[in-house]
């Protein structure tokens, strides 16, 4: 497996026990969705390190995890 399938896994498994709000939250999948409006969410996320992790190893096309987008060169 790759480094991001772990992850990924890992995120799951986590998102599962933890519930994060952006299960619910529609506005993490708009791609016209400013990212920076989402963040405080994020960073009180209980997954949100492997969240990141999982991102960060990806870089999903679409969507914001970990309080940003990840198919530019946008860093923060
Ligand atoms: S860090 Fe943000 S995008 Fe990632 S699981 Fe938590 S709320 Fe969702």
């Amino acid at each position: 497996m790759t480094i991001a399938t772990n992850a990924y896994i890992a995120l799951q498994d986590a998102m599962t026990r933890n519930d994060p709000e952006c299960q619910d939250d529609g506005r993490f999948i708009l791609d016209d969705q400013p990212a920076d409006s989402l963040a405080y969410i994020c960073e009180r996320c209980p997954v949100l390190n492997l969240c990141r992790t999982y991102a960060a190893a990806e870089r999903p096309k679409g969507g914001v995890w970990a309080g940003r987008r990840w198919n530019t060169k946008e860093t923060q």
